[in-house]
C-alpha cells in the first residue's frame, strides 16, 4: 500500500489529469448540491478534495481530524470557485477512493486560527493544537532558525561539540534542578543551568571554536515568560577580543534575519555601554525602536526653591525628565502615572503639561521660577500639549522609574522592526537585596582591570556584554578569566573563601593551570530569538512541549510522585511535613 505520491501543495495546474494519492487530516468538511468537498491538510498545507458520496459511501463518515488517505485525479477548480488565499486553490482532487486510516474522537478544541483557547486546554491537547496552522508554522521556523545557525557556524569553522547534561552544578545565578544518583545514594547530579564551564574546558582543550544548540535548565521561580528548561545558541572562541564575539554573534543573528524575515540587517549594530542604556533609556535592555530618551535636568535646578528637586540633589542624586509627547492628560491620568511611578520605586512623580497658551500646566508650576520653566520646555524640547515627566532621587531609581514609565508610554512606529543592539561594560558585581555583593554576569567573567577590581570592586566594569532586540535580552557573554590567579582573586571578592573555591570549583581551578588560552563566548536564548521573530508574544507558542507558568505539563502531569520502590533505590525519603501538606491540600 502506498499512503501518498505527493503532498498536498505538490499539486498545481501542472498536474491536472494526474492521479495522485495524498494523506492527511480532514481540516473542513462540507456539503454542496449533493457533492463533499474535504479540506484535506498535511504538514505542507491544504488541498481541496472533491467526493461524490453516491459513489464514495465512506465519505459520509469523515469527521474533522480523522486521518485518511484519498486517491484521485487532479482537475482544474471550475471558474468562480478558484481560491486566490489557498496555495493549491487553482485545483482539486477527484476522489475515486478514500481510505480512513485513522478516526478521531471529537475535538476539544476547534483547530483553527482563530479560536481563542485557553493555555491550558491547548497544553493538555498539544499535540492537536501543533496541527493548528500559526503552531504548524512556529515549529518549522524554529527548525530553518537552527537550520541557519549551524550553517552559518559551520562555515565559519565552528565544531557542534554536546556536553553533559549530569553535571556538578555550576553558579549562573539560578537554583538548579537536582537529580538523584542511584549508584552513590545520596549524591546528586545537577542538570546544567549552562554549558559554562565545560565550554571553557574545550578551550583548554584545543578546541578553538565550539557551539551547541543546548538544553539549559534554571529552577526559577516562574516569573512572566521563562520556562524550567529552555534552548541557548551557546558559543565559545579561543584567542578572542570582545570584538570577535560581537562580529560572529551578529553574523548569526543576521542569519537568522534572513532566514525568517527575509531582512538583510545592517552591521555592526549599535553598541551602548550599560551606564549610557541606563542614563538615556533607564535601561540595561533598552528597547531603541522609539525615541523618549532620560534627559538630565540636574544643571536648570541648581538654585531652585522646589524641596523635592533640591532635596534630591542635596541628597547626592539626580534630577531627569522625559517627554512623552502631546497627548490628553486628564487629573485621573496624570494620578495614574504617579501611582506607576510609585510601583517602578519612585516617592512621587512631577508632571507637567504644556498648555495652549504655552504656559505649564502642573501641581508644582508655582514652585518653579521663570528661568527654569523655560529651561525645561527647551531641554525637553517641549512643544504645546506636550507631557513632560520628571524624577528626582537616587540615579538608580530615577533611571528604573523613567525607564519604566518609558516603556509604558511609548510606542515603536512599526511592529515589524528588529531592533538589535549591543550593551557593553556592565559593572562586575551587583548588590543582592540583602546587600551582600554577587557577581553580575557569572563569577568566570573577566574585569576590564584587575587592579581596580580588587581596590574597587563595587565600582569595577566587567568584560560581560548583552545582545538586545526590540527591549528583549536576548542573550549574554563575556571575555573569561583564563588566569588561575585572577580568578581565585574574584572568588574571593565574591566572598568565596579558599577553602570552599577549593572544595566547588579545585578541579576547575587546576584545569585552568595547564596552558589556557584567552577565551570569551555568549549565548543566546533560541526560544526568545524565534519568539521575537515569529512576532509571538509568548515563548511557549514557539516551543513544542513547554510547561504552564506554574512549571506543570497538563497533559503527562509532570511533576508526578515516583514509586515508593524508586525513591528507596535512590535512598531517599519524602520529609514527614511534606507528606503532612500534601494530606491537608487534599493531594
Ligand atoms: N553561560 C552564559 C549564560 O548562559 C553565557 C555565556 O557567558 O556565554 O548566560
Amino acid at each position: 500500500m502506498t499512503y501518498r505520491t505527493d503532498q498536498a501543495t505538490d499539486l498545481d495546474t501542472t498536474r491536472v489529469g494526474d492521479t495522485t494519492t495524498v494523506s492527511g487530516w480532514v481540516s473542513r468538511r462540507r456539503d454542496h448540491g449533493g457533492v463533499a468537498f474535504v479540506d484535506l491538510r498535511d504538514a505542507t498545507g491544504l488541498v481541496q478534495v472533491v467526493a461524490d458520496p453516491e459513489e464514495i459511501q465512506i465519505v459520509d463518515e469523515l469527521r474533522m481530524e480523522y486521518c485518511i488517505k484519498v486517491t484521485g485525479v487532479v482537475q482544474e477548480r471550475p471558474e468562480g470557485t478558484v481560491n486566490h488565499e489557498m496555495l493549491t486553490g487553482e485545483i482539486e482532487i477527484h476522489a475515486n477512493e478514500v481510505v480512513i486510516l485513522s478516526p478521531s474522537k471529537p475535538l476539544p478544541f476547534m483547530l483553527d486560527d482563530r479560536s481563542e483557547i485557553e493555555e491550558r486546554i491547548r497544553l493538555r491537547y498539544r499535540y492537536l493544537d501543533l496541527r493548528r496552522p500559526h503552531m504548524a508554522a512556529n515549529l518549522q521556523a524554529r527548525s530553518r532558525l537552527t537550520g541557519a545557525i549551524r550553517r552559518t557556524l559551520d562555515e565559519l569553522g565552528f565544531l557542534e561539540v554536546e556536553t553533559p547534561t549530569l553535571i556538578r552544578s555550576t553558579p549562573e545565578g539560578a537554583r538548579d534542578m537536582l537529580v538523584p544518583s542511584r549508584l552513590r545514594q545520596g549524591n546528586f547530579y545537577a542538570l546544567p543551568q549552562s554549558p559554562q564551564l565545560f565550554k571553557q574546558l574545550l578551550m583548554i582543550g584545543g578546541v578553538e571554536r565550539y557551539f551547541q544548540i543546548a538544553r539549559c535548565y534554571r529552577d526559577e521561580d516562574f516569573r512572566s515568560d521563562r520556562q524550567l528548561e529552555f534552548t541557548q545558541l551557546d558559543l565559545e572562541g579561543s584567542f578572542w577580543t570582545q570584538e570577535d564575539v560581537l562580529v560572529t554573534v551578529e553574523a548569526v543573528l543576521k542569519a537568522a534575519a534572513r532566514e525568517i524575515r527575509d531582512v538583510d540587517l545592517t552591521d555592526p549594530f549599535p553598541r551602548l555601554t550599560w551606564q549610557e542604556a541606563m542614563d538615556r533609556f533607564g535601561s540595561d535592555k533598552p528597547d531603541i525602536r522609539f525615541g523618549m530618551e532620560i534627559v538630565v535636568l540636574d544643571d536648570l535646578f541648581e538654585d531652585t526653591e522646589f524641596g523635592v528637586f533640591s532635596g534630591a540633589l542635596d541628597g547626592g542624586g539626580t534630577i531627569r525628565g522625559i517627554n512623552v509627547g502631546s497627548r490628553e492628560l486628564s487629573r485621573a491620568q496624570a494620578d495614574g502615572l504617579v501611582d506607576r511611578a510609585k510601583e517602578l520605586g519612585a516617592k512621587g512623580l512631577v508632571w507637567i503639561q504644556v498648555s495652549e497658551d504655552g504656559s505649564l500646566r502642573s501641581p508644582v508650576a508655582k514652585f518653579l521660577s521663570d528661568d527654569e520653566q523655560s529651561g525645561l520646555i527647551s531641554r525637553l524640547e517641549a512643544s504645546l500639549g506636550d507631557v513632560l515627566l520628571i524624577a528626582a532621587d537616587r540615579w538608580k531609581t530615577v533611571s528604573q522609574v523613567l525607564g519604566g514609565l518609558r516603556l509604558d508610554l511609548g510606542r515603536p512606529n512599526t511592529q515589524d522592526e528588529l531592533a538589535f543592539l549591543w550593551v557593553t561594560g556592565f559593572p562586575m558585581f551587583e548588590e543582592e537585596d540583602d546587600g551582600t555583593r554577587t557577581f553580575s554576569h557569572h563569577p568566570f567573567t573577566s574585569p576590564v582591570s584587575i587592579d581596580e577590581m580588587v581596590s574597587d570592586p563595587d565600582r569595577a566594569i566587567s568584560q560581560a556584554y548583552d545582545a538586545v532586540l526590540n527591549g528583549v535580552e536576548l542573550g549574554s557573554g563575556s571575555i573569561r578569566i583564563h588566569d588561575p590567579a585572577v580568578q581565585r582573586q574574584v572568588f574571593e571578592v565574591l566572598g568565596i573563601d579558599e577553602e570552599t573555591a577549593e572544595r566547588r570549583f579545585g578541579w576547575f581551578l587546576e584545569a585552568l593551570e595547564y596552558g589556557t588560552p584567552p577565551h570569551g563566548g555568549f549565548a543566546f536564548g533560541i526560544d526568545r530569538l524565534a519568539m521575537v521573530l515569529q512576532g509571538e508574544d509568548s515563548i511557549r507558542d514557539v516551543i513544542p512541549f513547554p510547561k504552564t507558568q506554574t512549571g506543570v505539563d497538563p497533559m503527562t502531569e509532570a511533576p508526578a510522585e515516583v514509586d515508593e520502590t524508586q525513591l528507596k533505590e535512590l535512598g531517599i525519603q519524602i520529609r514527614a511535613e511534606v507528606i503532612a501538606a500534601r494530606e491537608e491540600a487534599g493531594e
